[in-house]
């Protein structure tokens, strides 16, 4: 894509989505990282579902690691993998209490340290708390990618290695959510409505 398709790109996103912002649930960085790893292949509005009774219940990292793993499975059953992750729940607020003061850490090395913690959940948690620009890919941002022209990347990795070089830092986290939002609301994997697509002009796959 050309640095002007790229501006058209930024600034109609912007447009359409001022407000970039993550759709799971989240009052502070514990919730913020255990709702994240709830939502590995599985939707938001789903996990949004399940974790006001789960915080309620396990509102730190020491209530999380003191959990039984019958209690956990019970609440967050509708999660895919649910009984994968109820133990990687439990582990990681374990480690959190052993290792991190209770808290979430903040590089890359220790976010993948903790159990079920891979490189997009590590990658959305730095986004979303700032300390590093990252720029995770997601089911959406992947096929967005794919569809704009912005990567022919075979992996999330490979796409994210494109985007990140194709824009600057400063817009990573803000692309990041906007291109979710994009992919959710109008360029859908099943049925893109490419005829109401502000990115039309510049898209190669418009229809
Ligand atoms: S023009 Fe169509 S394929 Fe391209 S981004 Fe818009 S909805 Fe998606």
């Amino acid at each position: 894509m050309t640095p002007k398709k790229k501006k058209f790109l930024i600034q109609a996103l912007a447009d359409l989505y001022p407000d970039p912002h993550s759709e799971l649930d989240f009052t502070n960085e514990y919730q913020l990282l255990i709702a994240v790893m709830l939502s590995a292949q599985c939707t938001d509005k789903k996990v949004n579902q399940v974790t006001p009774e789960l915080f309620k219940a396990y509102p730190t990292f020491k209530a999380l690691s003191q959990a039984k793993l019958a209690d956990i499975e019970r609440i967050i059953r509708p999660i895919n993998y649910y009984k994968t992750k109820s133990k990687h729940l439990i582990a990681t607020g374990k480690e959190a209490v052993a290792r991190f003061d209770s808290e979430v850490p903040d590089t890359h090395k220790e976010l993948t340290s903790l159990p079920g913690v891979g490189n997009k959940t590590a990658n959305v948690i730095l986004s979303e708390k700032g300390v590093v620009p990252a720029f995770p890919v997601d089911t959406h941002i992947f096929r967005l990618a794919h569809r704009l022209g912005l990567s022919q990347g075979k992996t999330p990795d490979a796409v994210e290695k494109d985007l990140r070089k194709a824009f600057p830092s400063s817009e990573w986290r803000n692309l990041h959510h906007r291109i979710i939002f994009h992919g959710r609301r109008v360029c859908s994997a099943r049925a893109p409505q490419c005829g109401e697509c502000s990115l039309r002009a510049i898209c190669p796959s418009a229809q």
